[in-house]
């Protein structure tokens, strides 16, 4: 085998190696079935049990009950910023947004672009999204407030969810999914694109609360109802097999390995202040994101100088630490340090920052 790196990628990214290597174990005779998964019917028993895996998984982690249903939709996270306000608004009724960055705007556009009454309720933009706004004034009658719970490219993040005052959450969680336990009981709709926390690229996961399928007009086109998902379970038309089958494997390692999402969140607290307590201590990096917006998954940080940045970037990756350049978008730095990038990965990074400093300094 190659050498693996440290991967710090904001998406695709990381995937834990032991879900890695059980696929490469069963990649020639998915159990039996003298057949890779990548070549079974989705309307096998093989990946049947696949998927049901992936779906009770999530419900076990998240603790979901029955008012809620997983389904799997491609198009990423970016075709939920279309099929959310297209199902779930309501004629009459404003649909509260908050933006806190570039994919919270995305979003709203999409929205807009449906001619939905669209209120921006709150919003970070006066300072460059570098933080999470306070309080927020949701519309009396909103259908829903929707929120991008971590903002990957400026790594800020809601540390506790806003209050939509009785309207359900709609949030964009693409990028911290699984990452810590939540209460899903306020949310109408969780989405999540697969690449950035618990699988590679080509579907989102969507979570719905039942009573929000009962909610799309008749004129929305088959597969862009959620209604549709939810009745064949995911399997209307063929899915993304084998990210789904990817995703069963990373969310078993999150239940069997880790243990959880309580000891998820723990191991990324740890991981994240390790972060920023270096960056903090160190008057040559400087973190861009206020620090009590800070992001546990994204962090995002200067150098003195362009220059010192693509040097850092260069050398970190001739010394196995990946994926360090910031969004195309905001340059400077950035270390995603999602489930899968490991305590050790962090230690790595940290010792290398501070050598690239001494050196430099
Ligand atoms: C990456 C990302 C997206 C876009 O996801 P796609 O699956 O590429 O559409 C949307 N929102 C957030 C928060 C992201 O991090």
């Amino acid at each position: 085998m190659g050498r693996r790196i440290y991967n710090f990628n904001a998406g695709p990214a990381a995937l834990p190696l032991p879900a890695l290597e059980e696929m490469q174990s069963e990649l020639l005779d998915y159990k039996g079935s003298g057949m890779s998964i990548l070549e079974v019917s989705h309307r096998s028993k093989w990946f049947d049990d696949v998927i049901n895996e992936a779906v009770e998984r999530t419900r076990r982690l998240l603790g979901l009950g029955d008012a809620f249903d997983v389904l799997f939709v491609q198009g990423g996270a970016s075709l939920q910023f279309c099929m959310a306000p297209m199902n779930l608004s309501l004629p009459g009724r404003p649909v509260d947004y908050v933006n806190t960055g570039a994919w919270s705007t995305k979003a709203i556009k999409e929205a807009r672009i449906q001619e939905k009454d669209v209120r921006v309720v709150a919003s970070s933009e006066d300072r460059g999204f570098s933080y999470i706004p306070g309080k927020l004034t949701p519309s009396p009658n909103a259908a829903y407030l929707h929120f991008t719970s971590n903002n990957t490219i400026k790594g800020t993040q809601w540390a506790q969810f806003p209050d939509a005052g009785g309207a359900p959450l709609v949030c964009d969680m693409s990028s911290d999914f699984l990452s810590r336990p939540f209460d899903a009981r306020p949310f109408g709709l969780i989405y999540a694109g697969a690449q950035k926390n618990i699988g590679p690229a080509g579907s989102a996961l969507v979570i719905i609360r039942k009573d929000m399928l009962e909610r799309g007009p008749k004129d929305i086109p088959t597969m862009l109802r959620y209604t549709t998902y939810a009745e064949k379970n995911s399997m209307f038309n063929t899915p993304s097999c084998v990210v789904i089958y990817v995703i069963s494997l990373v969310l078993k390692w999150l239940e069997e390995t880790v243990g959880g999402l309580e000891k998820m969140a723990e191991i990324n607290r740890e991981k994240a202040a390790m972060l920023y307590e270096f960056i903090d201590g160190s008057g040559f990096y400087r973190g861009t994101a206020d620090k009590e917006s800070r992001s546990l998954m994204n962090v995002t940080f200067r150098l003195p100088s362009e220059d010192l940045e693509n040097k850092f970037v260069a050398e970190a990756l001739q010394e196995g630490l990946g994926g360090l350049k910031g969004h195309r978008s905001v340059g400077g730095c950035r270390a995603s340090i999602y489930n899968a990038t490991g305590i050790d990965a962090v230690k790595a990074l940290v010792q290398f920052m501070g050598e690239f400093e001494r050196k430099q300094g």
